[in-house]
């Protein structure tokens, strides 16, 4: 049995949520049995774009603070970072309010250029990544995933937060060489067998900030701010996500990269083996978080195996001209190129280029890209089943 730690907690206040923090961590063996003192500690966080912590995209300051001097009791030697989407870490830190309690507490910000390969001996569809030699030569990983629905995904909180490993701006190729959900979603546990590979002798903690978490078409503005309350802890990314799945009551048949890893053994998936200890699911008995309206069942996953589907049966990006400021992001951003931009204009996309990642979505800070009615035969097709 691998165990989950549930807590309570409905406001951002420091004492409160380090204690919480602090009783999930004891429910699953306490932090001196995943860190020896003065050992050097990687602190991963969902740091996507600069959004204000307010919006439940990226990992709150209050939860950072939380965890930084739950940690400073065992060491000092602290490594904070992630791989924002299109701007550099340290401004990125800076709109979402992570950088002050970085700097004031004296922690290394991830430089991130000193790179290396990390590799999955029993690949699906690919064995190599480029991670930061920071991130890896750790005694303890430390996750910090948001409690999120995700347009393509279905739900990000931990495996799916570790991709934010893959160095710089590379992310996005990734979702051109797995451009449909299942191949992503096997590029992504491709990822994590290899970060387990890297870790094997050394720690992972995945703490899940689910105080204020984001619903619908998440994993960026498109979503929905949710208050869920909810703070989760476990040495296991894989059933970490398959009890908030419960927590949300989002659908387990969908959560199709936890199902991935499960079958791969990179984790205990089926709830049954999973303990869960702290509060009960009945803690968050009215809790239920809006699923994203893509479709990704078994069967929906199958059909989308077949790039010329997509275009049939998909939904695509549409710019709303009166949110949009025509920053660019989403041009950046873009891993097929389909987005464009002329200068002064709004941007414009061909929608039979578009692989359908919204990672366009995740980064607009405005909440203009929405998405069109999806076709009729998308509709029929795809319709809730499995
Ligand atoms: S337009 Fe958006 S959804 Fe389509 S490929 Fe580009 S980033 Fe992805
Ligand atoms: S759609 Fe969003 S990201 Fe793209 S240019 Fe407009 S505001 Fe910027």
């Amino acid at each position: 049995m691998t165990k989950v730690a549930i807590e309570k907690c409905l406001e951002y206040e420091k004492e409160l949520v380090k204690e919480k923090i602090e009783t999930c961590l004891s429910a699953i063996g306490d932090l001196a049995s995943f860190l020896k003192p003065n050992g050097r500690v990687f602190v991963k966080l969902n740091c996507v774009g600069g959004f204000s912590p307010d919006l439940g995209i990226t990992t709150h300051p209050v939860f950072l603070e939380a965890i930084i001097e739950i940690l400073k009791q065992y060491t000092s030697d602290i490594i904070v970072g992630d791989n924002p989407a299109t701007k550099d870490l340290v401004s990125t830190l800076k709109r979402c309010k992570l950088y002050d309690v970085i700097t004031k507490n004296n922690l290394k910000i991830l430089k991130g250029d000193d790179l290396i390969t990390i590799k999955n001996s029993k690949p699906k569809l690919y064995s190599s990544f480029e991670v930061s030699r920071e991130m890896i030569e750790v005694d303890l990983l430390v996750n910090l995933p948001k409690l999120k629905t995700h347009s393509l995904t279905y739900m990000s909180i931990a495996e799916k937060n570790l991709f934010g490993m893959i160095y710089g701006l590379s992310k996005a190729g990734w979702h051109v060489k797995a451009n449909n959900p299942l191949q992503f979603g096997e590029a992504l546990n491709d990822l994590y067998g290899a970060i387990l590979e890297a870790y094997q002798d050394k720690k992972m903690l995945h703490i899940c900030d689910g105080i204020i978490g984001l619903e619908g078409e998440g994993p960026g503005t498109a979503g929905i701010t949710k208050k869920a309350g909810a703070i989760l802890a476990s040495s296991d990314a894989v059933s970490l996500d398959r009890v908030a799945a419960e927590v949300c009551k989002l659908d387990p048949d969908k959560i199709f990269v936890t199902k991935i890893a499960d079958e791969r053994n990179y984790g205990e998936g089926n709830l049954e083996r999973i303990e869960i200890v702290g509060k009960s699911l009945v803690a968050f008995a009215d809790l239920r978080f809006q699923e994203p309206v893509n479709q990704t069942s078994t069967f929906g996953l199958k059909l989308l195996k077949y790039d010329f589907l997509r275009n049939l049966l998909l939904e695509h990006p549409l710019i709303e001209k009166d949110l949009c400021i025509k920053c660019g992001e989403c041009v950046k951003i873009c891993p097929p190129k389909t987005l464009k931009i002329k200068k002064g204009e709004f941007p414009y996309l061909k929608a039979k280029e578009c692989i359908r990642c919204w990672c366009c979505a995740e980064v607009c800070p405005q909440n203009a890209i929405q998405k069109t009615k999806r076709p009729l035969i998308g509709r029929i097709a795809l319709k809730n089943r499995n």
